[in-house]
């Protein structure tokens, strides 16, 4: 009997690392997969088209959960999950990254006695108020299996004395970029579409709760972009919150080139043409270091900092980058074998 996986997602980053994992789990013998999608992001061009480009496993289960306070969505989340848990009865729920959808899934399974798996695990920015610092948190403490990106995550684990079940088994993201930046360049019209030749603009992305939430601090990172793009075009694929956020908002983002958001693979093709990243998205700091595209993160802190040290990133407030370095941490791109040579190994629990 294969073991039964139930891989919860429910947003943009968590398609793009489930990706990389469910191409695994099919290439693994004794694994099989259900996956659920709570319907955290449900416009078109923030889930479907990652599915299709992808060839994500059309979920079992859609949730259709979206909107209302983190309470609420959560709340709902988890009285949904439960019952699919129950009918289901999987050997393991894999989780990823730090969304409501995570720590649902995570808290739904753990209270049945299902091993938890996260995916990304023991990343901290130290900062709790960000929503996803608190779903991190739980969600480790809650895990069975510790499936960890970087050497760093490991320690930060062992800090909060989460030392049995963890792995550092390299970033999953890099499976999914080395996956797609071959194709992308040969079949994303993106840069064409854009009027854009290689190497001349940059590439910015903001959607983060501390920069939309407050008119000043989104403001003062409108401004930031609209100098930079005093140097090159500035493209930026509009996140819905933070399109929402700037229309409540009254800021406008006149001088930057404001385009919907992106399927992975038009996003590969952007990254890997860009001559600079500006973001607050954890994915896209790490996908400018694996394009080779040296990135400034609009924020106070990083849980990547190893992009930093390295020389490929920097905080926005700080001067300059520090030398670049190659970064060892992220593995080889065959993470993803990792982890499910890991959930293979401990067997049905
Ligand atoms: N991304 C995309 N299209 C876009 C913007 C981002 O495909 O228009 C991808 C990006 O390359 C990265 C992921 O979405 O792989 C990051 O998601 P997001 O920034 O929403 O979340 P975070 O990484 O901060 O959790």
């Amino acid at each position: 009997m294969a073991l039964k996986i139930l891989t919860i997602v429910g947003a943009r980053p968590q398609f793009i690392k489930a990706a990389a994992v469910s191409r695994a789990i099919r290439e693994t013998d004794g694994l099989s997969e259900v996956m659920v999608h709570t319907g955290q992001h449900f416009d078109p061009n923030m889930s479907d088209v990652f599915f299709e480009e992808l060839d994500i496993p059309r979920p079992r289960h859609h949730l259709d959960i979206h909107g209302g306070g983190h309470g609420d969505m959560t709340g709902r989340m988890l009285m949904a999950i439960e019952p699919i848990l129950l009918a289901e009865k999987p050997d393991w729920v894999v989780v990823y990254g730090d969304t409501n959808s995570t720590l649902a899934g995570s808290l739904a399974a753990s209270k049945l006695h299902i091993p938890v798996a996260h995916v990304e695990a023991g990343l901290r920015s130290f900062n709790r108020r960000m929503p996803e610092e608190i779903n991190r948190l739980v969600t480790d403490h809650l895990s069975a299996l510790h499936l960890c990106p970087t050497a760093t995550a490991v320690a930060n684990l062992a800090a909060e004395g989460v030392t049995t079940g963890v792995h550092h088994v390299g970033d999953v993201m890099y499976d999914a970029t080395l996956f797609v930046t071959g194709k992308a360049e040969k079949s994303s019209t993106i840069l064409t579409d854009l009027g854009l030749a290689p190497k001349t603009f940059a590439l910015a992305t903001i959607h983060r709760a501390e920069n939309t939430g407050d008119r000043q601090q989104l403001l003062a990172v409108v401004q930031f972009l609209q100098d930079r793009s005093r140097k090159f075009p500035v493209v930026l694929p509009l996140h819905p919150r933070t399109r929402q956020a700037a229309s409540a908002l009254g800021v406008d983002l006149d001088g930057l080139k404001v385009i919907d958001p992106v399927g992975y693979l038009d996003m590969a093709k952007l990254l890997h043409n860009a001559v600079e990243v500006y973001t607050d998205s954890g994915g896209v700091q790490k996908e400018a270091y694996f394009h080779r595209v040296p990135c400034i993160t609009l924020r106070d802190e990083t849980e990547w900092t190893e992009t930093v040290t390295h020389g490929w990133n920097r905080l926005w407030k700080q001067s300059t980058h520090a030398v670049q370095r190659d970064i060892d941490e992220y593995g080889t791109g065959r993470a993803a074998y990792e982890v499910t040579r890991l959930l293979n190994s401990r067997g049905p629990q």
